[in-house]
């Protein structure tokens, strides 16, 4: 395995790969890799000749009030974790050199960034748009591998993979999640141990609600007013906002049916965690 700051260097090796016909599979991260990144890096090797991982933490999907400065770093962990996982490749470039003086240009995917996480951070699916698709063209890959634990992330890059013809796909895995339930995340780490314990709150109440759907409750308020109830119990958490969504277009459900996302975002102390689920009625309604 190999790690690659250069862009020049990036794009002709993985050119390279492409003219000898080779299928390349792409996880993006942010790096201070845990199991839910892994799950990403083991589905890409199954199924690709040649493996990347691009470990690069986005100024431009950070408003200047957030944790760009402080969030974690640990390349010299990552790089262990990724030669275990089989990776080929991890590009980690220089903010220096993705961004240079005079940069000017960026993605925008209209309505569906300015909703749910979106709210309260307007410009961060902006700044993720933006960096996925200057990596998707750095790279070139066949398949993409995203989370499910984004889940507005990841229907916003496969919305603009659709829009601007990128030809790549989009593979959206699992969350993997802590014994308890808490959805693994690199900002879990900021937690305290009080705080640590009172997170699983979130995942709490998305059983709930799966609970409730299942017990034949449609009724979104009803059930967006329980998992409020849940978390509002805890001091310690404040809710940013809870909804339920087509999982498509991101908009609201009045009513449970087919295909929709439970999303929310809770913050625990300082830190703001996000978690969601899937409702598919065809599968377990
Ligand atoms: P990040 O480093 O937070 O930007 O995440 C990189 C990728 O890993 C994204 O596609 C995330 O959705 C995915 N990811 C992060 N946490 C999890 C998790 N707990 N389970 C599955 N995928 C995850």
């Amino acid at each position: 395995m190999i790690v690659i700051r250069k862009l020049k260097q990036i794009y002709s090796s993985c050119q390279k790969y492409k003219n000898a016909g080779k299928r390349i599979g792409f996880v993006a991260t942010m790096g201070t890799l845990h199991p839910g990144h892994l799950s990403l890096i083991k589905k890409a090797r199954k199924e690709n000749d040649i493996v990347i991982v691009s470990i690069f933490v986005n100024p431009s999907q950070f408003a200047p009030s957030e944790d760009f400065k402080k969030y974690p770093r640990n390349l010299k962990k990552d790089i262990v974790l990724c030669k275990k996982e089989g990776a080929d490749i991890i590009f980690a470039p220089e903010a220096k050199e993705m961004y240079p003086a005079g940069y000017r240009t960026f993605v925008d995917v209209s309505e569906l960034s300015q909703c749910l996480c979106g709210k309260s951070r307007p410009m961060h699916f902006r700044g993720v748009a933006t960096v996925v698709l200057k990596l998707f063209n750095l790279v070139q890959p066949d398949t993409a591998y995203f989370g499910q634990k984004d889940a507005q992330q990841a229907v916003i890059i496969k919305k603009m993979v659709a829009d601007l013809n990128v030809p790549v796909l989009i593979k959206v895995m699992p969350i993997v999640r802590e014994g308890d339930g808490l959805a693994m995340s690199s900002r879990n780490r900021y937690l305290s141990p009080e705080e640590r314990d009172e997170a699983v709150v979130l995942s709490r109440a998305l059983k709930e609600a799966k609970m409730m759907i299942k017990q034949g409750e449609r009724n979104t308020d009803i059930i967006i007013q329980r998992m409020r109830g849940i978390i509002m119990r805890k001091k310690i958490a404040k809710i940013d906002y809870i909804s339920i969504v087509y999982l498509d277009g991101l908009n609201m459900v009045s009513a449970i049916s087919d295909k929709c996302l439970i999303a929310l975002a809770v913050h625990i102390g300082k830190t703001r965690l996000i978690d969601n689920a899937i409702i598919d009625l065809k599968k377990n309604g």
